[in-house]
């Protein structure tokens, strides 16, 4: 007998029938004889729908308002799959964010979770009750319902999961676990049976969106056990946990890509003490998050050419900001191109092992592929290339890190 959190995303109760058969599901983890707790997200598209009906009115609207309508959708679905397990003849209810409660602070519409009061729900789950309890709703220290920024039912999830001290939380989703790299470009990507903490966070940093990056940081915190697998199926899907659950670690796990990426090259900037400084500063008072760097040496000790990335949705922000302070900074062009996408390669066997960087920019050049900027953590580099390149660089990368499925 286990204490398991199940967590459905929008695609697994999309229609009645999904919801129909995601009870089924939840049947087969109680008969089996364990306490289980329900976590659901909206149906698919309906929070989007929800967010459409919103900006309608207003644009400047208030976010209490916004949270108020955008937080219905999770709770239509647990009251359908509450209904839908009673029909199996189960003991089920829901209870709302603020029932339980779920509290949080009042940051509007990205409101972070503080706490979860959970003693009546472990003891209608020791009772055999199987809770449903909307996803991405919480409430305010005044009392008004509050959601946690969109993909935010998974952080529900594993919030639930700690406060409960499940041994488990099952994430279920449209695919079936985490990958080495995107399927629908390496048509060798493995699914992977475990995967750290660690890793899943860089993955979805870098455009693996399967977690909302809060969940993952969250069960770090917490040391909550994840499992990525598909509602469509039964299968095992991919664990996400800590190394020590980890045997053989391989050296790298994970090849992804983001396009979401924006070069942008200021030329002739000076090369005095400072300069980035004045660079950077007005970026990050307009909130434009900068990602990967270089600066190239100057020829003549005088000036130099600095390159960085955004996100491509801040460009032209990005662009206009440092425009507007030109006669301060003193560069003399700016530049700025979205052809371009960054590949990392993610392993915590970096830590240990010498060489992983080495390996990617040779398997980059065997294949003629420039590398425009690169950048490192502890355990990830990344490179930035034309966007061209990505499925032939992504392909090369899996196959020279020995990830191909047989
Ligand atoms: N329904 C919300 C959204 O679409 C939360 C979630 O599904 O995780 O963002
Ligand atoms: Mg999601």
């Amino acid at each position: 007998m286990a204490r398991i959190v199940m967590k459905f995303g929008g695609t697994s109760v999309v229609n009645i029938e999904r919801i129909e058969a995601v009870a089924d599901k939840v049947k087969g983890e109680v008969d089996a004889g364990n306490q289980v707790g329900v976590v659901v997200s909206a149906m698919a598209g309906v929070t989007n729908q929800l967010v459409a009906y919103v900006d309608e009115i207003s644009t400047l609207y208030d976010a209490r308002e916004y949270d108020v309508v955008v937080s219905t959708g999770e709770q239509v679905t647990s009251g359908l799959l509450a209904l839908a397990l009673q029909k199996r003849g189960l003991d089920a209810r829901s209870c709302l964010g603020w029932q339980i409660p779920v509290e949080t602070d009042d940051a509007h519409g990205k409101a972070r979770i503080t706490a979860i009061r959970a003693d009546r729900v472990v003891e209608w789950m020791e009772k055999g009750k199987v809770v449903v309890v909307p996803g991405f709703q919480g409430v305010a220290p005044d009392g008004r319902v509050t959601t946690l920024g969109r993909g935010g039912s998974d952080t529900s999830a594993v919030a639930l999961a700690a406060a409960v001290e499940a041994d488990l939380c099952d994430i279920y989703t449209d695919v079936s676990g985490v990958y080495t790299s995107d399927p629908r470009i390496v048509a060798k990507a493995r699914k992977l049976d475990k995967i750290t903490y660690e890793e899943m966070l860089e993955m979805a940093s870098v455009g693996a969106k399967v977690l909302q990056t809060r969940s993952v940081e969250m069960a770090m915190k917490h040391e909550v056990r994840l499992q990525v697998r598909s509602s469509y199926s039964d299968e095992p899907g991919t664990l996400v946990v800590g190394e020590d659950e980890i045997v053989e670690q391989e050296l790298v796990s994970g090849i992804t890509c983001s396009r979401d990426e924006a070069k942008i090259t200021l030329t002739c900037v000076a090369d005095r003490p400072g300069v980035a400084a004045t660079i950077f500063g007005p970026l990050a008072d307009a909130a434009i998050n900068v990602d990967m760097i270089v600066q190239n040496v100057s020829a003549d000790g005088k000036s130099t050419d600095l390159t960085f990335t955004v996100a491509e949705a801040d460009r032209e922000k990005a662009v206009q900001t440092l425009k507007a302070e030109k006669s301060e900074l003193g560069f003399l062009e700016i530049l700025s191109d979205s052809d371009v996408v960054k590949v990392s390669v993610i392993g915590m066997g970096m830590r240990s092992h010498v060489g992983v960087a080495q390996k990617m920019f040779s398997a980059l050049a065997d294949k003629g592929i420039n590398i425009q900027v690169i950048s490192t953590s502890e355990i990830k580099v990344s490179v930035l290339i034309e966007e061209e390149y990505t499925e032939l660089a992504l392909r090369a990368l899996h196959h020279a890190y020995g990830l191909d499925a047989k």
